[in-house]
């Protein structure tokens, strides 16, 4: 299968399983989604949606923001990741707002990225939620899952991950797809232990496909005989030689004969690693 037709099976069996198709940051207006999706850098959803109802109380505007010291809104959000960069970005977001864009939360990409604290990620997921601008941008779980699943290659910033999805999906699909794929990465196909056995889109998943072609367990090795057994020769020995495979990621391989078909003899699997992002 290619990657676009891979894309449309992924974007179809996420669309079965998830419902709630868009962001997890609460807020009542586009004001509010550009503030707790700025708090939002580098913390959890979860933690902004504790901080935000008593931050929007005593700040429920742009006007009423700009009037503000970073003093005195550090108070609301100390609980959460890099409080006083925020606040200093909170405070001067909502100057530049009043002053620039005459205290409306300016509808484009480009006009939102000139705000303090607003990057590309965050310019794009306000545009697309607040105005309906076809976006797609990437974050961690969009970055690891896109790699996994095998829709993007050679992407090695989250931009190269962008471009490549957009190539993949009509413009349509886009700001939906955001979602799906930040929902999936966040409670199924997570960084350290992906529960692939139970995922909804794993006929579609590269990387469980290339788990699935591993050998399985050799029973009934030896231990007291040497820490690994090779397969291909059919010997035990102590001490691996190191190679790199065609992934360029270092795999443990016989002393003697150079194979991969090496097995750990504690447990019985393969030493076959698959190149992984655990981000
Ligand atoms: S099969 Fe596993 S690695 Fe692939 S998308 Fe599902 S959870 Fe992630």
């Amino acid at each position: 299968m290619n990657r676009k037709e891979r894309a449309a099976l992924v974007h179809e069996g996420l669309r079965r399983v998830i419902e709630k198709r868009t962001t997890e940051l609460d807020h009542g207006n586009p004001f509010e989604l550009l503030v707790a999706t700025l708090l939002s850098a580098q913390c959890t959803d979860e933690r902004v949606n504790t901080v935000t109802p008593a931050l929007f109380r005593a700040f429920p505007d742009a006007a009423s923001m700009s009037k503000a010291e970073p003093e005195q809104i550090f108070p609301f959000i100390r609980s959460i990741s890099y409080p006083n960069n925020k606040s200093k970005h909170l405070a001067k977001m909502a100057r530049q707002v009043m002053e620039n864009f005459d205290g409306r939360i300016p509808e484009t990409v480009q006009k939102l990225e000139t705000l303090a604290g607003v990057g590309h990620k965050t310019a794009q997921v306000v545009a697309g939620i607040a105005f309906g601008v076809p976006t797609l941008a990437v974050d961690t779980h969009i970055f690891r899952v896109a790699h996994r699943i095998g829709l993007v290659t050679d992407a090695p910033t989250p931009l190269h991950v962008e471009r490549q999805l957009k190539r993949l999906l009509p413009v349509d699909d886009w700001g939906e797809m955001h979602h799906l794929l930040i929902l999936h990465g966040r409670y199924h196909c997570t960084a350290r232990s992906p529960l692939c056995e139970t995922c909804p889109i794993q006929f579609a998943c590269k990387w469980y496909s290339q788990l699935a072609k591993l050998p399985g367990p050799v029973i009934g090795l030896n231990q007291k005989l040497g820490r690994y057994y090779c397969a291909t020769r059919k010997h035990y020995f102590a001490e691996p030689d190191h190679i790199s495979d065609r992934a360029g990621l270092e795999q443990l391989s016989c002393p003697k004969c150079g194979s991969m078909n090496v097995f750990d003899t504690r447990t019985g699997k393969t030493s076959r690693r698959i190149k992984d992002y655990r981000i």
